[in-house]
């Protein structure tokens, strides 16, 4: 039997240890947090995409579309509360009509099904909503992912689970892997790395140079008092130049509804507020010629990014594009996720999930949104790499 050394419990090194474990290798996971899901997994919109923005073909598009059908059977067997209550992207304007259309092109292309409707139809599901055209996407999804998360420790009970547990040096060894902890030194046969922000130190520390690395974006949220103004989940039509989706709405399975998250570049790895900084963190991202090329290309949205940050009145206005009855006092503060989110060095950031194999271990170093949707099926393909 194979004793394999995941690192990371967030809910892609959970997914991955039950895939191993469900396959008959033993699972030995280890997590520096005291908790599992602490970072990225616990500090997101928990929305089941459907999988309609990414490029078809892509690992990304092909995930997230087997992923949403998963994650959604997996909740149903575990008892993980879920809800497929479905998403409207919404046109604001003519000018983004062209892009609407092309996201339907995109769906249909991923196989996702996707309906164009008129704005009397968008406003009967989200009465308070304003656009000229919509897209109906049924298959979206609200989720808990730290409960499936919970659900996944649960199924892998008789492997070795630990918290509290960083992995601090890395080696190989008479065909063994060694990973060394404050407690011990772990010895299996294969390594898998799913440190998601820390994802191309931990590579480094195993000897791999990482084809990209991460820069952490910040998303902060808001929560609307009016709850009634939104049923659902409600997305602008992003721009597909940017990276990310744009601050949208979402109901939350409790009720709340969940607005944002925006983007600025956090100065801790896993800084959630902009007083966390870390001078190591800053220095990394500032010494890697990617940022500055970055820097460049995204100025001015940045720039907005930032003011919208400090902004409320700025952000209620991002909103009121997609809901106008959203008011700056309507906003409560909420909380924010960092995404680990892989440049390489031209500054391009890297858009679809990566995986990189090497002798005895496999590095999962671009695994952002939709990764939690996807990653029971990101943990089938890493399985497999661990054998080749
Ligand atoms: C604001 C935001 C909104 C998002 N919304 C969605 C969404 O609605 N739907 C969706 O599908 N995806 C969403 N995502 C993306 C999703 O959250 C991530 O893709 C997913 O959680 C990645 O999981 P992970 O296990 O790779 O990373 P993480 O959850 O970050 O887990 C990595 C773990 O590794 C641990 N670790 C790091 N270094 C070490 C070490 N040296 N030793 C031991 N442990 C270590 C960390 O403590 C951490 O717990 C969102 C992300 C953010 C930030």
């Amino acid at each position: 039997m194979r004793h394999i050394v995941v690192i990371g419990g967030g809910i892609v090194g959970l997914a991955v240890a039950n895939e191993l474990a469900s396959r008959g290798d033993r699972v030995t996971v280890l997590e520096k947090e005291g908790r599992w899901g602490a970072h990225q997994t616990g500090h997101n919109s928990n929305v089941v995409h459907a999988g309609l923005y990414y490029k078809p073909g892509s690992l990304k598009a092909t995930m997230s579309v087997a992923g949403n059908r998963s994650m959604v059977d997996f909740a149903h067997e575990h008892g993980v509360p879920v809800e497929v209550c479905g998403k409207l992207v919404v046109a604001t304007s003519e000018e983004e009509l062209p892009r609407l259309h092309a996201l339907a092109d995109r769906a249909e292309a991923n196989g996702v099904p996707a309906k164009l409707i008129s704005a009397a139809e968008a406003r009967d599901h989200e009465p308070e909503v304003a656009c000229v055209q919509a897209l109906r996407v049924e298959s979206t999804g609200i989720i808990d992912f730290p409960a499936v998360c919970q659900a996944l420790v649960a199924r892998l009970k008789d492997h070795d689970l630990r918290l509290h547990t960083p992995a601090l040096a890395i080696r190989s060894r008479a065909g063994k892997v060694e990973v060394a902890t404050p407690q011990d030194v772990v010895r299996a046969d294969v390594l898998v790395n799913c440190a998601g922000l820390h994802s191309d130190r931990v590579a480094e520390l195993a000897g791999l140079t990482p084809q990209a690395r991460i820069v952490p974006f910040r998303g902060e949220y808001f929560e609307l008092r009016r709850t009634e103004l939104v049923r659902g989940l409600i997305y602008p039509v992003p721009d597909p130049t940017l990276p990310f989706l744009g601050v949208h709405l979402t109901r939350m399975l409790d009720g709340s509804v969940h607005c944002g998250p925006n983007a600025v570049l956090a100065l801790r790895r896993e800084g959630y507020r902009w007083r966390d900084v870390s001078p190591k963190d800053v220095l990394d991202v500032a010494r890697f010629p990617g940022t500055w090329k970055l820097a460049r290309k995204y100025a001015r949205t940045g720039l907005e990014e930032v003011l919208r940050s400090f902004s409320r009145k700025r952000f209620a206005a991002s909103l009121a594009r997609l809901v106008p009855e959203v008011r700056e006092d309507d906003l409560l503060p909420s909380g924010a996720g960092v995404r680990a989110q892989a440049m390489r060095p031209d500054g391009s950031l890297v858009d679809d999930f990566l995986v990189q194999g090497a002798p005895g271990q496999v590095h999962v170093l671009n695994a952002p949104s939709p990764a939690a949707t996807g990653s029971l099926e990101i943990a089938k393909h890493v399985a497999d790499l661990t054998r080749s």
